[in-house]
């Protein structure tokens, strides 16, 4: 049958997980990477890439009108991302739970397990993406991939 990247098998859940480039530059990729393969998704795609800013604007253009925006592109055009499709049965709601809340400085308190706590920083260093709901993981994974 005819089926597209953003389309999982039946019963799974696609979505696009990031290591950004805190993460990278810090070496986590293998310890993400490891936490990914343990809690049983498959990854399906993986792209290291180094963002340039109109991509950041264009990913991130929901979030243009905020303060953060600048700064934010920024941050992820200063290094290496790796890009990785992620599939299991809830994928989605699954990702952002390991991952845990967006700012790093409170989940090292309240998600210390959490991905966010082993590695991001604060509110905008986070070291990880992952999409946030069903329609945000189709556009993100056909933002990066065929
Ligand atoms: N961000 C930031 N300041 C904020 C909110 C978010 O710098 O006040 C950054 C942070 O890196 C975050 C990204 O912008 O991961 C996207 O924000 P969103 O609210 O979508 O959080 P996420 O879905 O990544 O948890």
């Amino acid at each position: 049958s005819i089926s597209s990247l953003a389309t999982a098998d039946l019963g799974n859940e696609r979505t696009l997980a990031i290591v950004k480039p805190d993460g990278v530059s810090g070496m986590y990729t293998s310890s993400v990477k490891k936490i990914i393969l343990e809690s049983g998704f498959a990854i399906q795609r993986e792209l290291t890439v180094h963002l340039d800013e109109d991509s950041v604007r264009r990913f991130y253009a929901e979030h243009s009108t905020k303060s953060f925006f600048p700064s934010l592109v920024k941050y992820m055009t200063s290094g290496p991302v790796l890009i990785m499709v992620l599939e299991k049965t809830n994928a989605i709601a699954d990702w952002r739970a390991l991952i845990g809340p967006t700012d790093a400085s409170k989940a090292k308190v309240t998600h210390p397990d959490s991905i966010r706590a082993m590695c991001g920083q604060d509110l905008e260093r986070n070291c990880v993406h992952g999409s946030d709901s069903l329609d945000s993981a189709a556009r993100e994974i056909s933002f990066f991939f065929y």
